[in-house]
């Protein structure tokens, strides 16, 4: 964090969160385009309130029992989540006993280099996306690339970020795939099966925290929360909290 932002500034977690995207870019971890994914997403954490919503939460705990109940989960990672949350992605992982797959939109192999490396040097264990042996179907080569052991044959898909075509692919296979987007409009979040509509920043350690604290609950536990959960409502109820905030804005002006 550059020292020309102090602690005090009130906008100080976005700030950081902003210059971790840069730093990436710098690190060869993020492609350009991911800074203009990262503007899209905090103009709507704005509308969010920079805070995590009831609804937001009911996505956490569906996903984090979701996770629990997979047989072979695994966490794909992007340049965006490479930049901003690459340690919770490791300790996440080792928390499920799920591998990693490196997941980059505008493919290049020094990119998925680079983001392999930095998850090796954070603790990670299992690490797919070096060398892709499959496709996923209904996606042009480039962004079709995938691992049998992991994104390719997982049942649960975690994929934070994630583009909306890929997003469908991957429930055209058969995956449930549970997202991260502060857009609840995105073809993803409509998409996916699971969609926290929270900040990247702020899900993952929250996502970690309830899968440590829902380990103890049984099987039947866990499929109850996974059945009862209704993304589109989940959506729903993210934009009427965004409208709110909105609307609560200058009641005392
Ligand atoms: P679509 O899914 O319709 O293709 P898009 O093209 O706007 O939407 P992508 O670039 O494919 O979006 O995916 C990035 C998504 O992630 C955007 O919806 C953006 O709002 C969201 N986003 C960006 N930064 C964050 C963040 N830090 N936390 C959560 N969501 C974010
Ligand atoms: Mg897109």
């Amino acid at each position: 964090m550059s020292e020309m932002v102090p602690r005090s500034h009130p906008r100080y977690a976005s700030l950081k969160t902003r210059e971790k995207v840069v730093e990436g870019v710098e690190k060869g971890i993020t492609g350009p385009n991911g800074l203009i994914a990262q503007g899209r997403g905090e103009a709507l954490d704005y509308f969010i309130g920079e805070k995590t919503t009831s609804p937001g939460m009911d996505a956490e705990r569906a996903a984090a029992a979701m996770l629990l109940l997979a047989e072979r989960p695994v966490l794909s990672v992007n340049g965006n989540v490479a930049a901003l949350v690459p340690q919770e992605m490791v300790d996440l992982a080792r928390s499920i006993g799920a591998p990693l797959e490196v997941n980059i939109f505008y493919r290049t192999e020094e990119r998925v280099q680079e983001i392999v490396n930095l998850l090796r040097s954070l603790g990670g264990e299992t690490i797919f996306g070096e060398d892709p042996d499959s496709f996923i179907p209904g996606l042009d080569h480039a962004r079709a690339k995938a691992n049998h052991g992991g994104i390719y044959d997982a049942d649960v898909v975690l994929v934070p970020l994630e583009d909306g075509d890929r997003c469908e692919a991957l429930v055209k296979m058969g995956k449930k795939v549970i997202t991260v987007d502060l857009n609840p409009l995105s073809r993803t979040a409509k998409t996916a099966t699971i969609t926290i509509v929270d900040n990247v920043v702020r899900a993952m350690p929250k996502l970690i925290e309830l899968i440590e604290e829902m380990k103890s609950l049984s099987q039947e536990e866990l499929a109850a929360i996974t059945e009862r959960y209704d993304n589109v409502d989940v959506l729903r109820r993210s934009v009427r909290e965004m409208i709110q905030h909105l609307e609560g804005q200058f009641s005392e002006m």
